[in-house]
């Protein structure tokens, strides 16, 4: 399940990260990959389990008079 495979710049191409031994105290919930082609790290951008609320308010159908 820790296994992604994602683009790397530096390898040209999609490779396989897998998540690194995390001393940030994160866990499972780590952003951190490690590519296991080249070994840069990359951060995951940050899954908000929040559903997004969208600050544009929806204008409903008016009644134009
Ligand atoms: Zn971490
Ligand atoms: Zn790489």
């Amino acid at each position: 399940m820790s296994d992604h495979e994602l683009h790397c710049d530096t390898c040209e191409g999609v490779v396989l990260f897998e998540a690194p031994p995390c001393g940030d105290g994160h866990g499972v919930d780590c952003p951190e990959l490690i590519c296991t082609g080249c070994g840069s790290a990359v951060l995951l951008a940050p899954v908000a389990s929040r559903p997004a609320r969208r600050r544009a308010p929806r204008t409903s159908h008016r009644h134009a008079a």
